[in-house]
């Protein structure tokens, strides 16, 4: 719970903060935030990723200061684990044996930390940030502010994914007026790509197949290496799949360089694809998850797709 972490901050020093391996705008701009509310709190903290901050993200305010790496050093009283449903998908070494700390919002978040603040009612972890800094009374300065309107802006897919209500528009509002700039955010997020990943976007649509209410695409690495692309311009290619009108549900496979595949899925909101998604080892939420499965791409696409197809209820 809220008064838990918070009790849990209060009575330490310092705080190392992290969260998934290829991180999206929650997981940044999440962390981001929470590492200047403890600041703020007059903590030492420092966020620690796996990965390197996505290109569109590193104008988001402190983004220079995240650190890339392998294995966790440093003396840290605590670590604080944002937005990731297992210490596994933060893909960093050395977390286990410290104090840890868990604020997700997925719901397939599980309790593995010493304090598990844990909310899928929340529309983002940028939501329960919000909350937490109002909690601790620290004043949401603009560049706070841009972090999660920037984590609540992607991680809502603009406001439009399922879940988006009043309250998150009340949200959006208190983060405009604390000096986000909406304009400013959604220009660094959305007309921000490469030129690559556009190229890998026409490859990945002229590999669309639709079946009924299913919509697949899928990369192949010869193709990335092909248009110069990189993981982080796979994000959001499959909402182009979900963008057509009868499409219920989007998948988009990507191969990895050991020859297995990455899935993405989506959902209008008729199917659970989070159910799907853990049954293959993954996770996520009910309209977004993701998972990983053997290739080659034709058995990866047979495995998925026998899941979707008509039959046993994913509802
Ligand atoms: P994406 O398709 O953008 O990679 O992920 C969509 C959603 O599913 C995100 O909330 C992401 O955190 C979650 N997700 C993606 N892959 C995995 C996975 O392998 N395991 C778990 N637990 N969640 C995942």
């Amino acid at each position: 719970m809220l008064e838990d972490v918070l009790r849990q901050i209060e009575r330490r020093d310092s705080f190392v903060l992290t969260s998934h391996a290829r991180p999206d705008g929650d997981a940044i701009g999440s962390a981001l935030a929470c590492c200047q509310v403890l600041r703020a709190m007059g903590k030492q903290a420092d966020v620690v990723l796996h990965d390197s901050v996505p290109r569109i993200y590193r104008p988001l305010p402190f983004a220079d200061q995240v650190v890339q790496a392998n294995r966790l050093n440093g003396s840290y009283e605590a670590a604080i684990i944002l937005e990731c449903d297992s210490l596994l998908r933060t893909r960093l070494e050395g977390l286990e044996d410290r104090f840890l700390i868990n604020i997700d919002h997925h719901a397939s978040g599980r309790p593995f930390a010493d304090v598990n603040w844990i909310d899928p009612h929340a529309v983002a972890t940028a939501e329960m940030v919000f909350r937490l800094g109002r909690e601790a009374g620290v004043p949401l300065s603009p560049e706070i502010a841009t972090c999660l309107y920037t984590a609540l802006m992607t991680d809502t897919g603009s406001f439009m994914f399922q879940g988006t209500n009043e309250h998150t528009f009340a949200l959006a509002r208190e983060l405009t007026l604390a000096g986000a700039d909406p304009s400013h955010c959604a220009r660094n997020i959305y007309f921000a790509h490469s030129g690559a990943k556009m190229r890998l976007l026409g490859e990945a649509l002229r590999n669309l197949n639709q079946e009924g209410h299913l919509v697949w695409i899928w990369v192949t690495q010869e193709q990335m290496e092909r248009c110069g692309a990189k993981e982080e311009d796979c994000e959001g290619l499959v909402n182009y799949a979900l963008s057509i009108a009868d499409a219920e549900v989007a998948v988009f496979f990507r191969e990895l360089p050991d020859g297995r595949f990455r899935v993405s899925l989506r959902s209008k909101g008729k199917v659970n694809v989070a159910k799907l998604a853990e049954r293959f080892g993954g996770g996520g939420h009910e309209c977004a998850s993701g998972c990983a499965v053997n290739g080659p791409l034709q058995a990866a696409v047979s495995e998925i797709l026998s899941q979707l197809r008509p039959g046993p209820s994913l509802q």
